[in-house]
């Protein structure tokens, strides 16, 4: 595991850019996010560089996950928000902006005005049975 001099959630994890820090430990560091979608808006980094979910370390990924667990049963407690989302972008096309692996945890309230979720789209079962069959084996 290392990390990069040229990342800036690297600088942030670690300390060396100072951040709004709402928890740490020896592994992560869960900041608030510059741009917040909704106030409160966190962000959990890990102190290691990672680029996205596909280099995590085997274990990080379930702490990480962990992590953003506790921080979201935080904002229940403590912002009295009626509901949290939890998303993690991977590349470009996905949303990604920061290459460094990250997980949101976005506390929503009621007319916040903000939209987190897709499109519903429509199903085939024929296609739905390869899709899964072909991700299945995939693993
Ligand atoms: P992504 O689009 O990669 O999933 O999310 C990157 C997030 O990092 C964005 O929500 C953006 O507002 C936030 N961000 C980018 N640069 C900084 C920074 O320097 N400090 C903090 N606290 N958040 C940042
Ligand atoms: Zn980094």
């Amino acid at each position: 595991m290392t990390k990069d001099p040229d990342c800036i959630f690297c600088k942030i994890a670690n300390g060396d850019i100072p951040s709004d820090t709402v928890f740490e430990n020896e592994e992560f560091r869960v900041i608030l996010d510059l741009n917040p979608a909704t106030k409160g808006h966190a962000l959990v980094l890990p102190k290691y560089h990672f680029t996205n979910i596909y280099d995590m370390e085997s274990g990080y990924t379930g702490r990480a996950f962990e992590t953003a667990r506790s921080v979201a049963l935080a904002m229940k407690n403590g912002l009295n928000c009626e509901g949290v989302n939890v998303i993690q972008n991977n590349e470009a096309l996905a949303g990604q902006s920061v290459f460094h692996f990250h997980i949101h945890v976005i506390p929503r309230y009621k007319d916040d005005g903000q939209q987190v979720l897709w499109k519903p789209g429509k199903s085939d079962p024929e296609e739905q049975k390869k899709l899964a069959e072909t991700i299945g084996n995939a693993m």
